[in-house]
């Protein structure tokens, strides 16, 4: 493997506070010896465990980069022990233009882990956040959020393991953000993933769902600013009292928890985000967009539990996530 081509501007192991970015050349039309800039803050005090957060993974989710955009300027070196490293908008590209995957080589960030340094644009950022950032932390937190095409009750998650020790680590980490609802995931799609990449370094790792449709709420911005503070106190990096509600406990076992559509359709709901069902019950009806007098087909649960995503904007195409299903724990 060749060296990532990927440079920080800013040093990664010193004391106090840093902004800067993460420098990849990327020669184009508009651009003969350009660069892809994304943004990096660390900061740093001494001695101490080593928090990784990042956001915008996917860039059309804001939780995560409203939340660390507000850490990078708020968060001072005296106020901690060890390092926090922040990208708010790990796959720039994308975020700049607020798509899911990156307009310059389509790549989906969280589908091009570990990433090769000879890769795509996409590749190479997580070739040097798969090689350099995540081997310094000890803890990794990645916001997300439906996006433009989701939407979601708001949950942190950790996923389950083959090592058990780790997994109660990342499930005792996501207790500790302390979002409404924690979320233990089976994962159905993890190939490429961030997620897989943490993990299998050995990594505490926590991510999110935070909302979606494509923009934040006041609520969930408060959520998602709320949960780094009580994660970095449970990581020992930050002094102070984490906040104290009660999360509800959901299970997502297996791929029961998924509605897909088999059609092109108009979504007409049938109950709402956090609304209780049961194995069966109808949670939506799908429509013709192109004739009238056509009776719809029905979507029903497929066990028992608590609308926790659902499919946003109105029109479906063939194939998409319809809802999900999460079981009471
Ligand atoms: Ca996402």
């Amino acid at each position: 493997m060749t060296d990532s081509p990927v440079s920080p501007t800013i040093p990664l192991d010193a004391d106090g506070v840093h902004h800067g970015f993460l420098r990849l050349p990327h020669s184009r039309d508009d651009s003969a010896w350009g660069s892809v800039m994304v943004p990096i803050t660390v900061i740093a005090n001494g001695e101490g465990p080593c928090a990784l957060l990042t956001g915008g993974n996917h860039g059309d989710e804001y939780e995560g980069p409203i939340a660390l955009q507000n850490l990078a300027t708020t968060l001072k070196p005296e106020q901690i022990a060890g390092r926090v490293i922040l990208l708010p908008m790990m796959n720039l590209p994308a975020f700049a233009v607020g798509r899911r995957c990156s307009p310059i080589d389509g790549g989906n960030m969280n589908r091009s882990f570990p990433g090769r340094p000879d890769g795509t644009v996409t590749q190479k950022i997580a070739h040097f956040i798969a090689t350099r950032l995540v081997p310094m932390a000890d803890i990794v937190l990645d916001y997300h959020s439906g996006g433009r095409t989701l939407d979601f009750l708001p949950f942190a998650a950790a996923h389950f393991l083959p090592d058990k020790t780790q997994e109660s680590a990342c499930m005792a980490a996501m207790e500790a953000f302390n979002a409404p609802y924690s979320v233990r995931m089976l994962e159905i799609d993890n190939v490429g993933m961030f997620d897989t990449e943490v993990e299998t370094q050995g990594k505490t790792f926590v991510t999110t769902e935070l909302g979606g449709a494509g923009t934040a709420t006041a609520r969930s911005v408060a959520i998602a600013s709320n949960g780094a503070r009580n994660l970095l106190i449970h990581a020992g990096i930050l002094d102070g009292e984490p906040t104290a509600e009660r999360s509800v406990m959901l299970d997502m076992p297996d791929e029961r928890c998924f509605v897909f559509s088999e059609r092109p359709a108009m979504i007409e709901p049938l109950c709402d985000l956090g609304a209780e069902v049961t194995a069966g019950q109808p949670i939506a009806r799908l429509w013709n967009t192109d004739r009238s007098g056509v009776a719809p087909d029905v979507c029903h649960a497929r066990l028992d539990g608590i609308l926790t995503a659902r499919h946003v904007p109105g029109l479906l195409q063939m194939g998409d996530c319809i809802a999900v299903v999460a079981q009471r724990a």
